[in-house]
């Protein structure tokens, strides 16, 4: 669900933070935030595309969990911005799609890090909307609020 994505996000922002040193730390936590939403854009009722019309068309020509749910987007990505626009928040990007292809990796339903050339599988145990997923959620924001009382 979008906000255990969000909250995957703001995890390894926060981690990241520790490594990396941006220009300015909160337009990389919000283009984190950003990216750990888009590869549900194959998604046809993610918030993502409920959110923004015209998306749902990203879903019919993917498929969920397809190529959008592989690590080449980020990759690529991360490539376009880095040499393209010379920004060093491609890495930003990077981390946040990570985050999201982690966070599906921990479900049942898994995900194939390197659709459609081989297989990859990275697959858990938990069920999307249940009580575990919930309680993924709460460690994880805690595990959040820790990370940013150790930064401020
Ligand atoms: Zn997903």
């Amino acid at each position: 669900m979008y906000h255990t994505h969000l909250a995957f996000g703001l995890l390894f922002s926060l981690v990241s933070l520790y490594f990396i040193h941006p220009t300015n730390k909160y337009v990389f936590i919000a283009i984190i935030l950003i990216a750990a939403l888009l590869p549900d854009a194959d998604h046809e009722k993610s918030k993502i595309n409920s959110s923004i019309p015209g998306l749902k068309l990203v879903s019919k020509v993917f498929g969920h969990r397809g190529l959008l749910h592989s690590v080449w987007i980020p990759l690529c990505l991360w490539l376009i911005i880095y040499f393209g626009f010379h920004s060093s928040y491609g890495i930003a990007v990077f981390i946040g799609y990570l985050s999201h292809l982690f966070s599906d990796g921990l479900t049942k339903m898994g995900i194939n890090m390197i659709h459609p050339l081989n297989q990859l599988r990275i697959q858990g145990f938990i069920e999307t909307g249940s009580v575990a997923e919930h309680l993924v959620f709460l460690f994880v924001g805690v595990v959040c609020f820790i990370l940013v009382l150790k930064l401020v």
